[in-house]
């Protein structure tokens, strides 16, 4: 097992990469780490390790430090179930762990949420930069120092074999023309627009 010094220069690693420390930060690391040695446990760690995350929140910046998997390399996948939930496993065998959260006891408190929003609109002072940013680091040790039943529910996990991402060639978008995956592109009164262009078109009639 590690140190307690060693899990906190890894997590010195996460809070660099982050910007900051924060209650989402030190669940994913949590997640991450427990995850890989679950892994390793299970034989079930190779170089193929695949990660599923149900956010985007902080906490996945931890999971992708630790675990190494990018949205470039195509072994980080994003559902968006807005769920603090994280799977981990071998692309090989499809053979991982899910670990789930058990309750919500490392949300923000409402002190965080109103300094949060000060943040947001800007009227922040430096006070309450320093009291958000002390609030977020003792939430982190807390999460950092809690039992892991009283964060994750851990259940091995069986996940179908994902394709590895396919690159398709690139046409132009008959409204901006940029040069736009021919996946990508809606075939729309026989002209291929691609999503930003639909997005756009859909804020107009919104306006
Ligand atoms: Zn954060
Ligand atoms: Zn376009």
């Amino acid at each position: 097992m590690k140190t307690n010094e060693l899990i906190h220069e890894d997590f010195k690693r996460c809070v660099d990469f982050h910007g900051h420390i924060c209650g989402g930060l030190a669940i994913g690391y949590r997640a991450a780490q427990e995850g890989l040695l679950w892994l390793k446990e299970h034989r079930a760690l190779d170089e193929e390790l695949v990660t599923i995350v149900e956010n985007d929140a902080c906490g996945v910046d931890a999971v992708q430090v630790l675990t190494g998997c990018t949205f470039g390399k195509g072994n980080f996948i994003y559902r968006d179930y807005g769920k603090m939930a994280f799977t981990f496993f071998s692309r090989k065998t499809g053979k991982g762990v899910r670990m789930a959260p058990v309750d919500r006891g490392f949300a923000p408190d409402p002190e965080q949420k109103a300094l949060f929003e000060k943040v947001r609109s800007n009227t922040a002072t430096d006070e309450d930069r320093k009291t958000l940013s002390e609030l977020g680091r003792k939430k982190a040790e807390a999460i950092l120092e809690s039992p892991l039943e009283k964060l994750f529910k851990i259940t091995p996990a069986q996940v179908p074999i994902p394709e590895k991402a396919r690159i398709h060639p690139s046409i132009l978008c008959d409204r901006c023309h940029e040069p736009t995956m021919e996946t990508r592109l809606e075939n729309i009164d026989g002209q291929k627009i691609c999503r930003g262009c639909q997005e756009q078109g859909a804020q107009h009639l919104n306006n």
